[in-house]
């Protein structure tokens, strides 16, 4: 009987591990198809200057909308896209499609400083040989200056491939482009770690910032981390500002940026040209 038993565990076993491998490579032979089909959108949300209030620019955020599943959130494709190496035409396709979305609204909206665009970069793509190559011919093609581009990436990316990524932030910052740490404090690394490579603002994760703005917290990492920041010359950028109480809370904290739904979610393009129009207008 146990041994029966034991059977039908395995079997269920091997049915589920079955199902899994299927549609992992479903989803793999997806997204290859979604690459063909133009199935990938970009979304932007504003990043918003806690300063000023004014719009300062946009992270690209990409979306995947199938056509039997709907939306895909990147936090379930990118992870294939990094595995199956799909990640790299994908990126390619995003940085120069948001520069060039971005030098077109630049051209749309003169009168306000030059809109920037944020681009997350994960770390397979980070260690291509040719991407200083790679940025500099979409930068040429797009029109849109270095000083315009900000490039995303973990500790992790940083720290795994540590003297190739101090030879890659150094040709990055002679083409202008600047390097955010994204998700800060979710990994391993000291702020007096990463003084050794010339990064230019820290993303606070918005586990952080979600834990702000209530009564009984006090924002003691946060105040920590954006002090020593400061201290380094770096920009904070706080991610999910969802309350105008974390909000104020930040801006106390002497934060330059912030993004989040308070602000507003990511959106599509035709919304975005909506929102700046509006912010130019009133
Ligand atoms: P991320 O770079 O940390 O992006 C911030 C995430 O927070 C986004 O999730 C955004 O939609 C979400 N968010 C923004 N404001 C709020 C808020 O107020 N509250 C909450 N709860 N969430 C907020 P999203 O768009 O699902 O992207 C997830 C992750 O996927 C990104 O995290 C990034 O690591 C990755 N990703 C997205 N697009 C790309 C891409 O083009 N290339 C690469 N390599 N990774 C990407
Ligand atoms: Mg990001
Ligand atoms: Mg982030
Ligand atoms: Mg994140």
């Amino acid at each position: 009987r146990a041994k029966s038993l034991g059977k039908a565990r395995h079997a269920v076993f091997d049915r589920e591990m079955h199902a899994r491998a299927v549609s992992l490579l479903q989803l793999e032979n997806d997204l290859r198809r979604a690459v063909e089909r133009q199935e990938l959108e970009i979304y932007y949300q504003p990043i918003v200057s806690l300063r000023s209030n004014e719009i300062t620019g946009f992270e690209a955020l990409l979306r995947w909308n199938h056509r039997g599943h709907g939306m895909i959130s990147p936090a379930e494709f990118i992870p294939v896209a990094e595995e199956t190496g799909l990640i790299i035409p994908i990126g390619y396709w995003v940085l120069h499609e948001a520069c060039h979305q971005t030098r077109i609204w630049q051209e749309q909206f003169p009168d306000i400083s030059p809109l920037t665009i944020n681009i997350n970069f994960s770390g397979k793509q980070f260690a291509q040989p040719d991407l200083i190559k790679q940025i500099d011919r979409i930068l040429q093609e797009t029109g849109l200056p270095g000083q315009s581009l900000k490039i995303e990436i973990t500790e992790s990316v940083l720290i795994e491939n540590a003297d190739l990524a101090a030879h890659m932030l150094m040709q990055l910052k002679k083409l202008g482009v600047q390097v955010y740490i994204d998700d800060f404090g979710t990994g391993y690394s000291s702020l007096s770690y990463l003084h050794n490579f010339p990064i230019d603002a820290l993303k606070i994760d918005h586990s952080f910032v979600k834990r702000m703005g209530s009564n009984n917290d006090n924002p003691e990492l946060v105040k920590t981390i954006a002090r020593m920041a400061h201290n380094l010359n770096m920009n904070i950028v706080a991610e999910g500002i969802e309350t105008i109480e974390q909000l104020m809370q930040l801006q106390a904290l002497k934060c330059e940026y912030g993004q989040g739904y308070f602000f507003s979610q990511p959106l599509q393009k035709e919304a975005i040209t909506a929102l700046i129009q509006q912010s130019v207008f009133v």
